[in-house]
């Protein structure tokens, strides 16, 4: 099964799509990870988008299009699209790209929350800078500043300060949400509401998804 994940930032879509990797044998693909390593990495496409992303805008479409085209050819199998598409232009070059590559998209699961939630959960959010592991408040790590994993640092993303959130959930409602519209009209779109513990969600995730495997 390939699947898109929407939700505004900080609706626990990384720690889902972890989840849905291990339950679903799907491989997670998050365009903010690929682009944040690129920067890490101080790559030409890394240097050209630092600072757009701490600014909390969108790159352009046809560099995380090119970064995504190349992530998927590397695997074989079912992806989790976390982060892609993120405007409409983006849904049908994914379209345009699926075709291409032969590949059909099975369901979009849009995750919600209200505003103050994610507003309190992404100033709690922490990512270890070598392995890209989120902690929250749901899972924190077990020694505060430190990855559970790896033993890398673990710091406030840049685009998690609450001036930039409050940026990135404007533009999140101006140029992703009509995109539950464009999959609703696909027949492909299911909501699920991120004002949960981790745990329900993960048990509603999983019963809705193994409706989609048995399809
Ligand atoms: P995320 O981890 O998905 O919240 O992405 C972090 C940042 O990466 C975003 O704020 C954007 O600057 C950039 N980004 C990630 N995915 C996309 C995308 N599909 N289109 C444009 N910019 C993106």
């Amino acid at each position: 099964m390939n699947l898109v994940l929407l939700g505004p930032p900080g609706t626990g879509k990384g720690t889902i799509a972890k989840f849905i990797e291990t339950t679903f044998k799907c491989t997670h693909v998050s365009t903010g990870d690929l682009l944040r390593d690129e920067v890490a990495k101080k790559t030409e496409i890394g240097l050209k988008v630092e600072p757009i992303m701490k600014d909390g805008k969108l790159v352009s479409d046809s560099i995380v299009l090119d970064i995504l085209k190349k992530r998927l050819n590397e695997f074989n199998g079912y992806f989790i699209l976390d982060g892609f598409p993120r405007n409409l232009a983006q849904g049908k070059m994914l379209d345009h790209l699926l075709d291409e590559l032969k590949i059909s998209l099975d369901v979009v699961l849009e995750i919600d929350s209200p505003v103050d939630v994610i507003v309190k959960r992404l100033s709690a959010r922490r990512q270890c800078v070598d392995c890209k592991r989120i902690y929250g408040l749901d899972v924190p790590s077990k020694n505060e500043g430190l990855c559970d994993d790896c033993g890398g640092k673990t710091i406030l993303r840049a685009d998690d300060k609450p001036e930039i959130v409050e940026k990135r959930l404007n533009l999140y409602n101006e140029t992703t949400k009509p995109l539950s519209d464009f999959y609703n009209e696909k027949g492909l779109l299911v909501k699920v509401d991120g004002n949960r513990t981790l745990q329900e969600i993960f048990s509603e995730v999983e019963k809705t998804l193994k409706k989609f495997e048995s399809d």
